[in-house]
């Protein structure tokens, strides 16, 4: 079908948003994708200061693999990612004990050796996740045509269907319990540590299935992305602008205009108007329904955010680094819950990249998961009281690393933080909260439909949620429900 009589706006350049955008521009539609900020990449941005050019929150490439969301990306855009495989996803440190993650389970078997059954049926399941996603997933259904699709995959794939079922009201706790692992404390907090970065709660909380697919990362690869992760973002940009399509900055859009159930337009912060047959917000439901004119926001249980990030811009002498021999540590506290400064991701651009840090040195990205909550509560009591609490949290962070990473004590040569407040400001997303839902259920999540015809959701806030490749499989959905629309108005 021809769509080029048809205008797609598309609110933030986030990935989910852009890959939303280049996908439509690819089809032929006019799209115009307007941008709060300066830059392209929102999470997955890069940014320049003092110097550097530090990744703001995400750091580690996945998705890249054959097949993969990514990989699937640039062959439809012909885009030639810039990113090369790393042979250690990242290396986890607790209490001075350290494993490298990778495609190979042995590192972790070696330190557990009662867990390789849990391994094996972790890939098994795993691997049957990506086959039931391969095409695309119809999930949450919103048409007989998604559930006839849904069962088709399902009896494709009837050996693995009933495996699927027996974990799918189960919680990552209750499968480690299954190996009688959940009695192993280091084990659970090795695998809890995972789960919160990669799904955003515990393994108490987490869906069995989520974690089989979430706990595969290291082995389904990773990848450096060269120049900044922010590569990614400004690569999609050229490509809608390739594509017919336009990419504007400092457009905040303020209110969405509409008429029933139609979204008409809408509207910026600096007083521009656009007309659109459909809009595809990058938002959260929060800070969707926080526009003049949007939806109301739904209260979905088990689509609510719920951490938000605390993040350190390090600039880092090299040197720090060439004994971990990797560029991505995962390092865990010895006591108390992840998150909190009890965790931290830490990732460093590649040696000798000068083009993010001066010569000899890295630009080095910290982060760690805390709960919004405070940080809004310390700014209404003060700028003294907010920045109390960053200076703690700063001081702490730094605690953790230079326990672990001994050397990286007389290694820092600038610090800059980043507090849920500075990320509200920097993506516009509602209370600070980042990283997506929390995966506690395969039921009840959030889709890309809204209560307008033709306005749609995409990014971390919809299913499958968080994560490069989640919001590319994300947007892969949103862009079928906007072309099922489209279809209707050209009729
Ligand atoms: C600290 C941290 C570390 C992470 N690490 C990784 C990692 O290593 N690997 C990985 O794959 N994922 C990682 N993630 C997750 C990943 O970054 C996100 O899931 C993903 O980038 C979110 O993309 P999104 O499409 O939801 O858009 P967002 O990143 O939320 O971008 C939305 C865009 O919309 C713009 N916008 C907002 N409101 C408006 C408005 N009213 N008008 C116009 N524009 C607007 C914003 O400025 C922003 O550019 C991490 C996330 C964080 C926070």
């Amino acid at each position: 079908m021809d769509f080029r009589a048809l205008h797609g706006v598309v609110i933030g350049a986030g990935i989910g948003g852009l890959s939303a955008a280049a996908m439509l521009a690819r089809r032929g539609m006019h799209v115009t994708v307007l941008e709060a900020g300066a830059h392209p990449g929102g999470c997955a941005g890069t940014f320049r200061s003092a110097g550097y050019l530090f990744d703001a929150g995400a750091t580690v490439g996945c998705g890249f693999h054959k097949e993969g969301p990514l990989e699937l990306l640039g062959r439809e855009l012909d885009i030639e990612w810039p990113v090369s495989p790393e042979t250690v996803a990242w290396q986890y440190r607790r209490r001075g004990r350290r494993i490298g993650l990778s495609g190979a389970r042995e590192a972790i078997t070696a330190r557990f050796p009662g867990s390789v059954q849990f391994w094996e049926e972790q890939a098994r399941l795993a691997g049957m996740l990506w086959r039931f996603a391969k095409d695309g997933l119809p999930w949450p259904p919103t048409s007989p045509g998604d559930l006839l699709m849904l069962s088709r995959k399902a009896v494709a794939e009837l050996a693995g269907t009933g495996l699927l079922a027996k974990f799918i009201g189960r919680t990552a706790h209750e499968w480690l319990a299954s190996h009688g692992l959940d009695r192993h404390p280091d084990f659970v907090r090795f695998i809890d540590a995972q789960l919160l970065i990669s799904a955003q709660a515990s393994s108490l909380e987490v869906n069995a299935l989520v974690a089989a697919i979430a706990l595969d990362l290291p082995a389904s690869g990773t990848w450096r992305v060269h120049g900044g992760i922010g590569r990614i973002a400004e690569l999609l940009a050229s490509t809608v602008e390739r594509d017919g399509g336009a990419v504007l900055y400092g457009k905040r859009v303020s209110r969405i205009d509409t008429i029933r159930r139609e979204v008409l337009g809408v509207e910026t912060a600096d007083g521009d108007a656009l007309a659109a047959d459909l809009v595809i917000a990058n938002l959260t439901h929060e800070a969707l329904a926080g526009l003049d004119g949007g939806p109301s926001a739904v209260d979905m249980p088990g689509a609510r955010h719920q951490w938000g990030a605390f993040v350190l811009y390090l600039g880092m002498d090299s040197s720090a680094f060439s004994e971990a021999g990797c560029d991505h540590l995962q390092i865990v506290a010895p006591d108390g819950e992840p998150g909190e400064g009890n965790s931290l991701f830490v990732s460093a651009s590649a040696a000798r990249d000068t083009r993010r840090a001066p010569a000899g040195q890295r630009a080095v990205t910290v982060s760690t998961h805390t709960r919004p909550g405070p940080w809004f509560e310390a700014l209404r009591n003060g700028r003294d009281a907010y920045l109390d609490l960053k200076a703690g949290y700063t001081r702490r962070v730094l605690d953790l690393l230079c326990q672990e990473m001994p050397e990286a004590g007389d290694a820092v040569r600038c610090v800059t933080a980043a507090t849920p407040v500075t990320w509200a400001r920097r993506t516009g997303r509602a209370g600070g909260f980042v990283g997506g839902y929390a995966q506690t259920s395969l039921f009840g999540v959030p889709g890309p439909s809204t209560s307008f015809d033709n306005l749609f959701l995409v990014g971390d806030s919809v299913f499958p949620g968080q994560s490069l490749p989640g919001v590319v499989t994300g947007a892969r959905r949103t862009v079928e429900l906007a072309l099922r629309r489209a279809r209707k108005i050209r009729q």
